[in-house]
């Protein structure tokens, strides 16, 4: 049987302002923690954020870049959530009305991976955008042995959310889109997207499904990457594992798939004392 995949990625990209999204603290990479912050970017009682019109400017820039449209009209929104890297236990960024909608980003021959760029399945091939929008972005933890310490000169400092629409197909084509999404941000000095120092980082949202099926398979989230020969690894390792549940579901009779649950939730048994099967991501697992 053959498996189709299908990935959507969310990449984060820092841009170079000198100061922060809301805020006239600098923004530094390496800087001695907690030196560049301010009520604002703390969160403290009274502050009232400003916003960094370079930042609009670079994320209009990357939006035509890109070929994106421009909004007329945009607004910002609060996301509430308690975090312990989050101060105001909020993130100020957009919602319903991005700065930017659509857009593309070809996938040069040359950005796939060496290995693969001789035998490359959809040649200059485009991923569409769903959006990019605009947002602060957290604070930085630090774990040590016994104990947690966080630096808040990352907190505030402005962040693009580029959305893609749910078309690439392989990790090398996720690979080639980030190779080339970040030669774009390079060369348009919006941002140095150096990964190592988090300055672009992605989470990947996947799924399998036999090519016979036409409906999605489940989705999986892998959060947080921030090297692209890591997204590739990560995506690789994801098409096996999916795979290979869905070989492994076949096995089993399918009038033992008794339920469907979303990734998220816990597995539990229809029936107590019984052997059945359930299935959570949509793919069946042997439940006693
Ligand atoms: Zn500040």
């Amino acid at each position: 049987m053959n498996y189709v995949t299908t990935i959507g990625l969310e990449v984060h990209v820092q841009l170079k302002t000198r100061s922060k999204m809301f805020c006239s603290s600098p923004v530094e990479f390496g800087a001695e923690p907690n030196t560049h912050t301010c009520p604002v970017c703390l969160g403290l009682p009274g502050a009232l954020p400003v916003m960094n019109h370079e930042a609009l400017r670079m994320t209009v820039l990357t939006g035509l870049m890109l070929g994106c449209d421009i909004a007329p009209l945009c607004k910002f929104d609060r996301k509430n959530y308690f975090y312990p890297d989050m101060p105001k236990n909020y993130q100020i960024s957009q919602y319903d009305m991005p700065l930017c909608t659509n857009g593309v980003v070809p996938l040069h021959d040359l950005a796939y991976p060496k290995d693969a760029q001789k035998n490359i399945v959809t040649p200059d091939k485009e991923v569409h955008l769903v959006r990019i929008h605009l947002e602060e972005d957290v604070a930085k933890s630090f774990h040590f042995e016994n104990s947690t310490g966080i630096d808040f000169n990352r907190a505030g400092t402005p962040l693009m959310e580029i959305v893609t629409q749910p078309e690439i197909n392989s990790p090398e084509e996720a690979f080639a889109f980030l190779a080339s999404l970040k030669q774009i941000l390079i060369y348009g000095a919006v941002s140095d997207a150096d990964m190592e120092k988090g300055q672009l980082r992605c989470d990947c949202n996947i799924s399998v499904r036999p090519e016979s099926q036409t409906e999605l398979g489940a989705k999986i989230e892998i959060k947080n990457l921030n090297s692209i020969s890591g997204v590739r690894r990560a995506l690789a390792y994801e098409v096996r594992r999916q795979s290979l549940r869905w070989r492994m579901a076949k096995h089993f009779s399918k009038r033992h798939v008794v339920g469907m649950t979303q990734p998220a939730k816990r597995f539990s048994c229809a029936q107590k004392n019984s052997r059945m099967i359930i299935a959570t991501s949509r793919i069946p697992i042997l439940c006693r």
